[in-house]
């Protein structure tokens, strides 16, 4: 009640996405848009009214097989194993114009599904998503090996001409989370079919729609058929079958780190390759001698973007002593302004939380982070109205026992924790399993970079945050993942080498 944050109004869901909803919502397999074969649908909600807004075929293994089956042919016979990296590339940077030219119905989509501001949605998500096509299809024109000279310790005499192969690993099952449904779907099928893969991709049962929209946008780009396929359903039923599916060479993951635990399990029957983008815990780090205008904006910005529901979210803020106390305030200050509402209406800063069940987790983690003596400077429970809202919040005399520090709450809230000096920051912002991404925020150039090396994190922004790029590697250390998202980095999760050795 302390919190005198303001309310969007719930405006309408847009009229022109009617036709989309309307229609009913398939799998596809083998270029076909298909009903699950036990006929059975679930439902999708709106996150700000917890409306039903769609009902969704309900695929599981049985689906699953078909489209393995699909994915295997097109790969082992079809037209896209014989297809060379020009033409993929084409079709490639094709998919991306075609999310740009349709981004206000893609970031309409996202908004009514996921929840986000729509101005976040068009601007980051779609964007982003295109970008990543057009990236990645450049890099299909430019996959090759080295000519390695050799020369036997044995039979120093014998003459070799030795090359390597970069081929495609195959069939690839790529299960994806709901926090940006439509990018997560870009990162995983730009690089898989830049080097000539073929998918079956889940999205996340909570936010399965813009990654059917972009399933038709594939097909109309010319794609062919049963190279993409788009298995809708829950995580325990479809998304266990492909992790465990033989016929699946390689499984790409994004989620927690629970399901990606499971994941590695269940690959071991073919031994698939497992690539893995999970959980964080991010420390964000502000020094006394940092511009705190920015340092701040950018805090609470690395917090409250995407409703915290961002995986390298910076959910923990060391601030240095000193300036503790105002660096605390003005992260409040902001929290405390947000507008949050209806990712429809233009005056939203930030939307609802997905889903029933990621309220009910994030407003525990509220609850006991004041019970385990953290205090809220902001926030610190939902909004009284219908949908899944709650206030951004700000926790401070939080300390590194609490579940509120240790724990993804994934989320918007920050534990904001005080440190003397560097020694100390680096021992307590390595101080978790995780390790997807840091920030600092400092003048002093030499702390900045010594911090840059000492933390255990797959991305460090320095002075700045949740910076994303195509061409930059992203992924994590310790517990938050195996191999990089982006950047050409990437394309060794859905490569294999070949040596090859002619004796001359
Ligand atoms: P989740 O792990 O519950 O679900 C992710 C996906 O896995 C969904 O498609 C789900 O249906 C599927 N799944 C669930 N159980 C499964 C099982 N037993 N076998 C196979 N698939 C299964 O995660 P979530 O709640 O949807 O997403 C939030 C998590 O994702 C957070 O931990 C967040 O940090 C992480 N995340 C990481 C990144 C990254 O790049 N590192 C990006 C976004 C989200």
């Amino acid at each position: 009640k302390e919190c005198p944050m303001s309310v969007a109004t719930n405006s309408p869901v847009p009229e022109s996405l009617q036709p989309f909803l309307s229609s009913p919502k398939k799998m596809l397999i083998g270029g076909k848009w298909v009903d699950a074969k036990s006929g059975k649908t679930f439902e999708v909600f709106d996150p700000a009214s917890d409306q039903v807004i769609a009902g969704v075929a309900e695929g599981d293994a049985a689906d699953v097989e078909l489209a393995v089956a699909a994915a295997r042919k097109a790969f082992d016979q079809g037209p896209w194993s014989k297809m060379g990296g020009s033409e993929r590339s084409r079709l490639i940077w094709r998919i991306g114009e075609l999310i740009e030219e349709h981004a206000d119905e893609l970031a309409q989509i996202e908004t009514l599904d996921n929840g986000k501001p729509f101005a976040v949605a068009k601007a980051a998500d779609v964007a982003l998503a295109a970008d990543m096509f057009r990236y990645m299809a450049g890099w299909a024109t430019k996959i090759e090996g080295n000519t390695i000279p050799i020369q036997l310790p044995y039979a120093p005499e014998s003459e070799f001409h030795a090359f390597t192969l970069r081929e495609p690993v195959g069939v690839v099952g790529q299960i994806i989370p709901w926090n940006f449904p439509l990018l997560m779907a870009a990162w995983k099928l730009a690089p898989a079919l830049t080097t000539g893969c073929t998918v079956i991709l889940k999205p996340a049962e909570q936010t399965p729609l813009s990654a059917l929209r972009l399933g038709e946008l594939i097909l109309q780009a010319g794609v062919p058929d049963g190279v993409v396929n788009i298995i809708t359903g829950f995580g325990e039923t479809a998304g266990a079958a492909i992790a465990s599916h033989d016929q699946i060479d390689k499984v790409a993951f994004t989620g927690s780190t629970e399901v990606g635990k499971l994941i590695i399990n269940a690959a071991t029957g073919n031994l698939k390759r497992v690539s893995l983008e999970l959980g964080g815990k991010s420390p964000n780090v502000i020094y006394d001698d940092a511009d705190l205008d920015s340092a701040i904006a950018g805090a609470a910005d690395a917090i409250f973007f995407n409703q915290g529901e961002v995986c390298s979210a910076g959910s923990r803020l060391f601030v240095q002593k000193g300036v503790y106390d105002e660096v605390v305030a003005g992260v409040s200050e902001i929290a405390k302004n947000l507008k949050v509402g209806s990712g429809f209406d233009a005056s939203t800063q930030m939307g609802p939380l997905v889903s029933r069940e990621q309220f009910d987790r994030v407003t525990g983690y509220l609850k006991a982070g004041v019970s385990e003596g953290a205090e809220a400077a902001a926030g610190g429970s939902a909004l009284d109205r219908p949908g899944y809202f709650v206030q951004p919040t700000v926790l401070k005399n939080a300390s590194e026992d609490m579940s509120v520090v240790r724990e993804e709450i994934f989320g918007p809230v920050v534990a904001a924790m005080p440190f003397g000096d560097e020694a100390e920051l680096v021992g307590q912002a390595n101080n978790t399993a995780y390790g997807l991404a840091a920030g600092i925020w400092t003048r002093d150039i030499s702390k900045a970079h010594r911090f840059a090396k000492a933390v255990k994190a797959g991305s460090v922004w320095i002075n700045c945050y949740s910076v994303f790029d195509a061409a930059l590697p992203f992924g994590g250390y310790k517990q938050s993942g195996w191999g990089r998202e982006m950047g050409h980095a990437v394309l060794e999760n859905y490569l294999q080498t070949k040596s090859v050795c002619v004796s001359l």
